[in-house]
């Protein structure tokens, strides 16, 4: 019988594998759209566990692998992310990053080995498993390249899943798990400005003058503060699993005036924006319109503003975080499964291109471990995991892929 209990022992005997693979792509890093090794070993070890098909050089460096259950019934797919960050390696592990300037500092290293922990389980249970899988390993998460990519090199026919899964590191215990329904990670936006000068009266000096004046009123109308510390996390992630209304509502703007005129081309001000909540987001252009008048008025300097959306919303179908509840708190155990109930304010996920076509599920997967000195917050140089996070995610996916495969087999 596959229940928890003997998918969770499986998990576990995979544990030197999983940190052996883990460690091996975390010291030789990639950068988004040069995932060439990784999805290399990828496709080896796919290869390996016999599963029914293997595709490598879908969309980039993406990796599809299909296994097919002992038992009809619906066609799922698991997601894992394979690129890393141009973040120095500020740790002295035994498997630091060998490569100057580039760590798996998002935990995709973890992402990748998981996603092979969980082929091999259910590989290993395929002719009690009702249904099929689909292993969908994507290149390019980090500038949300990947997963459009991928659409488009058609990952999501033959066969088409009817839902899709993945897992993201977050500084949560490892042991336990973050879900939410609806928008976990408000849409990232693009936001440009373009200074004219159309009598021509404008000096360089007041010109930077008066973008350091925009970039600072539109600061402004940010209303959360992304956390800066451990404390100012905490009182973050409190907010989230209580549901503040104001994180709700929020919204996160921000210029970077250095940038202007370096990479933002011939733009004067590049930022982003953030807001889950649609009317917010709606409202956002005119509010940042009406300050640009009011600071650039008298100045003979004129402007355009340029919005462009690059990540939708991170949102997680509500019926489908509803029915993987109790799969996803068997697999983790009583009180380890954290009621997400306000979006994130902080960060995208191109998983969300994937939610656009299909109902989807992100789970955020415990990987701290306070005690032991790993704090892992995100893209930072001294980011590491709890490796048991890493048994604890193949448990995870392996029990809510099975259990959605079986109760929706044909009856
Ligand atoms: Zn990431």
């Amino acid at each position: 019988m596959v229940d928890s209990q003997f998918l969770a022992a499986m998990a576990g005997g995979l544990k030197p594998a999983l940190v052996a693979v883990r460690r091996d792509i975390h010291a030789h890093p990639e950068l988004s759209l040069q995932e060439e090794r990784t999805s290399r070993l990828v496709a080896d070890r796919l290869a390996g566990l016999g599963l029914d098909e293997v595709r490598h050089g879908v969309g980039g460096f993406g990796v599809v692998a299909v296994l097919k259950g002992g038992q009809p019934g619906p066609v799922v797919a698991w997601r894992a992310d394979m690129d890393a960050v141009p973040i120095d390696d500020g740790l002295q592990t035994p498997y630091r990053s060998r490569v100057p300037g580039v760590k798996h500092c998002c935990g995709h290293d973890a992402h990748t080995a998981i996603g092979l922990g969980i082929a091999e389980i259910l590989a290993r249970v395929r002719k009690d498993l009702p249904g099929t899988v689909k292993f969908i390993f994507q290149p390019a998460e980090e500038p949300a390249l990947g997963a459009r990519a991928m659409i488009a090199a058609g990952v999501l026919r033959d066969p088409h899943p009817e839902v899709i899964f993945a897992c993201h590191a977050f500084p949560l215990p490892a042991g336990q798990c973050g879900l939410g329904p609806g928008t976990n990670l408000p849409p990232l936006d693009d936001v440009r400005v373009v200074l004219r000068d159309a009598r021509g009266i404008s000096t360089p000096r007041r010109r930077q003058e008066a973008r350091e004046r925009c970039a600072a009123a539109v600061r402004g109308l940010s209303d959360v503060r992304l956390p800066d510390s451990i404390e100012a996390f905490d009182e973050l992630l409190a907010a989230v699993i209580r549901g503040d209304a104001r994180l709700i509502k929020a919204i996160e703007i921000g210029f970077s005036p250095q940038v202007a005129g370096m990479g933002g081309g011939d733009c004067d001000l590049v930022g982003v924006a953030r807001a889950a909540d649609p009317a917010g987001r709606a409202a956002l252009p005119g509010r940042v319109r009406a300050l640009l008048d009011q600071v650039l008025g008298g100045t003979g300097l004129d402007y355009e503003l340029q919005w462009q959306q690059v990540v939708p919303a991170t949102a997680n179908d509500p019926i489908l975080t509803a029915e993987v509840t109790p799969a996803a708190e068997a697999a983790v155990g009583p009180g380890n499964l954290i009621p997400f109930r306000a979006p994130l304010p902080v960060g995208s996920e191109d998983f969300a291109v994937f939610q656009q076509e299909l109902p989807g599920v992100l789970f955020w997967l415990g990987v701290a471990n306070r005690d032991a000195g790993i704090p892992a917050m995100l893209h930072t140089p001294t980011f590491d995991i709890d490796e048991e996070s890493l048994v604890v995610g193949c448990r995870l996916g392996a029990g809510v892929i099975l259990d959605y495969c079986r109760r929706h087999r044909p009856v």
